[in-house]
């Protein structure tokens, strides 16, 4: 007879961990399912953790966890063809008060599902869950090519192309405007080296975003690890099938890009990996629960895309996940209305409130692309104009600057830009 557990978790990233540490911690009998050799093995990300929420599950971890540096710096990068402008805002109180740390997922999600193995989970690496097991409609288990494994409720906390809600009929296959489709290499470089370039200390990172290349919804990001740079690619899928170009060549050319290239000149590619991120916002949000299973993190497509914010939204959801189950553990009631109670926390907290709060924001920028395009050349022209030291007078050169303005978007065009913006993150 297959062995029952008070819950079975899919999936040892954050989410995955989150969770089952919470039923862990209050003494259920938690495992966990991970088909990597070891948590992590296949994960990436950009990527920084943020201190806020990781918090929450592991006081001052970075005492002990294996982070490359916290951020000091963000960047945001609009580039044209040979040039770019740079925002950056550097802040001395995030060498006191660390916000986020860079990290590796290879390295930080080992030490990460060992909290919730020292709180009692029991973890199995290199095992695939295939498929749920039902009786009378309501999920059991899970099926493995271990065996089966039965538990009163299974979360489906398996990443982004989660086969575990779909087979529980609680999602579709991820559409193609609510996907994003990241390249990312990581490259190794001298510590001092990267010090150095990016003007930094010791320990300090900087975390980047990069937008003005290629033709349409396309975001760049970079960031600062010890001794290598991530760097990498984001283009939303229907972009790609509409575009048939090929992320890799996107990627190649916005590493070549003269703002770009000093910064990994001579670096050693150390890494090369493709992702899927679902960018859908609240609108795209699956059915997280239904008779004896709950869906949290990447899976039920909790990503905030507009604060880059994804691990913290996972981990959220599955102590969320993992409250919900030890409360239906009192009563042993594991039924779809008794674990709707998942989704109101949800509803409850930062996760769909700041997700809500967004909820028209990607169909917006996927409908007006020329804020990835013809701003960020705007901005790289006009700053080239403005810079330019000759006989011309400045109220010529002002007007030439409010013509550019205005041949490349009226009037109306720059209101209503304005005020979809404003409507929109106000
Ligand atoms: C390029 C990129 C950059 C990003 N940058 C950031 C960032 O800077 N900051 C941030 O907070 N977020 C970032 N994110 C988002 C973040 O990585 C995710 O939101 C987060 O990892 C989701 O965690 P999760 O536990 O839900 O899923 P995952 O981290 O994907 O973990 C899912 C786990 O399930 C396992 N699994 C899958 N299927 C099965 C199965 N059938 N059986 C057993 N195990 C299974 C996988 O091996 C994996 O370990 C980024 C994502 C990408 C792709």
């Amino acid at each position: 007879m297959a062995e029952k557990f008070d819950s079975i978790v899919v999936g040892a990233g954050p989410a995955g961990i989150a969770a089952a540490y919470t039923m862990a911690k209050a003494g259920l009998n938690v495992l966990v399912l991970e088909k990597g050799e070891k948590p992590g093995a296949k994960n990436m990300f950009g990527g920084v953790i943020f201190r806020y929420h990781t918090e929450k599950l592991a006081p001052e971890f970075w005492k002990t966890a294996p982070i490359e540096r916290h951020v000091v710096e963000y960047q945001y990068w609009f580039l044209s063809k040979d040039s770019h402008v740079l925002l950056s805002h550097r802040n001395q109180k995030f060498n006191g008060q660390y916000n986020a740390f860079t990290v590796h997922r290879a390295k930080f999600d080992p030490w990460f599902a060992k909290l919730a193995e020292d709180a009692g989970a029991l973890i199995i690496n290199r095992t695939t869950v295939d498929d749920v097991l039902k009786e009378d409609g309501k999920i059991v288990g899970v099926s493995t090519e271990r065996g089966n494994m039965l538990a009163d409720v299974v979360i489906a906390a398996d990443g982004v192309n989660s086969m575990l809600s779909k087979q529980a009929g609680l999602r579709q296959e991820i559409a193609g405007d609510a996907a994003v489709l990241a390249v990312k290499e990581v490259i190794a470089l001298p510590k001092q080296k990267i010090e150095d370039r990016f003007n930094l200390g010791a320990e300090e990172g900087v975390a980047a975003l990069l937008v003005g290349f290629g033709p349409g919804m396309h975001a760049g990001f970079m960031y600062t690890n010890r001794d290598t740079i991530s760097l990498g690619i984001g283009v939303s899928i229907r972009d790609l099938e509409e575009s048939r170009q090929r992320p890799n060549e996107i990627y190649e050319q916005f590493k070549k890009h003269p703002s770009i290239a000093p910064l990994v000149k001579d670096g050693e590619l150390k890494e090369y990996s493709a992702h899927i991120i679902p960018e859908g916002g609240y609108n795209y949000v699956v059915n997280v629960s239904t008779d004896g299973m709950l869906v949290a993190g990447d899976a039920a497509m909790l990503v905030n895309a507009i604060n880059w914010e994804g691990t913290n939204l996972a981990m959220t959801s599955g102590i969320l996940a993992g409250e919900t189950v030890i409360e239906a553990k009192k009563t042993n009631d594991f039924t779809a209305p008794n674990l709707s109670r998942y989704r109101q926390r949800l509803e409850e907290s930062f996760v769909l409130k700041d997700l809500k709060k967004y909820r028209d924001v990607p169909k917006f920028f996927a409908a007006n692309t020329h804020f990835f395009t013809l701003y960020p050349e705007a901005m790289n022209d006009l700053a080239y104009m403005w810079h330019i030291t000759d006989d011309e007078l400045k109220a010529d050169r002002i007007r030439r600057m409010k013509d550019y303005v205005f041949k490349h978007r009226s009037r109306l065009g720059l209101l209503r830009d304005a005020y979809h913006l404003w409507r929109l993150f106000s």
